[in-house]
């Protein structure tokens, strides 16, 4: 059972690394803080409530209001039994504190990407609404304009709400000013793995990276 932090600023490619992971270890449970905090966002609960005027403008969400969401997560059997991939958690200091003393993780990936890259991954990035495929308009586009290729629904360039220009420096910022604390808190431990994720990785190099 491995217990994984993927690290990286916004668009180093977190969600599809996730992904790539979930293929080789089909039963590790992806546990992303920004796809709980939309689901509560749009779902308008309490908790969406609050967080919302952090995410509109790219500004972290306060740590106490998302160390209780991963507190509540991690207990749950499911993660205790498959293990976790955490995407977007830890974000600051104390949030990689917070989370040491709940559990002990065996690594953090960190994605390391060119910042004209992230830009262009960003700003062009959209998903299928029906089945959440992830597609982008320089990059990856459907083979069927219009179309999503894993589902037949039909899709059309959207951007999520905070993957604007302003909100990108913004996120980009956000992430300089913390990144560096956490990753030295686990360098110090030994557990960070660095891989150039400019490219999707082969499965070889997945289970490589994952001691697999
Ligand atoms: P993401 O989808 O990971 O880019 O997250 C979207 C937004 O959710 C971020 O810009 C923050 O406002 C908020 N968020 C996600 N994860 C965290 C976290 N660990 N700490 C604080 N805010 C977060």
């Amino acid at each position: 059972m491995k217990k994984i932090i993927l690290f990286g600023p916004p668009g180093a490619g977190k969600g599809t690394f996730s992904a790539q992971i979930r293929d080789v270890l089909p039963e590790i449970i992806h546990i992303s803080t920004g796809d709980i905090l939309r689901e509560n966002l749009k779902g308008e609960t309490p908790l969406g409530l609050k967080a919302k005027k952090y995410m509109d403008k790219g500004e972290l969400v306060p740590d106490d209001v998302v160390i209780d969401m991963i507190k509540d997560r991690l207990k749950k059997k499911d993660v205790k039994k498959h293990g976790f991939v955490l995407d977007g958690f830890p974000r600051t200091y104390t949030q990689a504190e917070a989370l040491n003393n709940i559990t002990k993780i065996d690594y953090v990936v960190l994605l390391k990407v060119d910042e004209d890259i992230i830009i262009k991954r960003i700003l062009g990035r959209y998903s299928c609404p029906d089945c959440g495929e992830i597609y982008n308009k320089y990059f990856m586009k459907p083979k069927i304009e219009g179309v999503c290729d894993e589902c037949g629904a039909s899709i059309k360039f959207e951007q999520r709400s905070d993957d604007n220009e302003e909100t990108l420096r913004n996120r980009l910022n956000v992430y300089k000013e913390n990144a560096n604390p956490i990753l030295e808190f686990y360098r110090k431990k030994g557990k960070v793995k660095e891989v150039n994720y400019e490219n999707k990785l082969t499965e070889q190099e997945v289970k490589k990276v994952l001691e697999i």
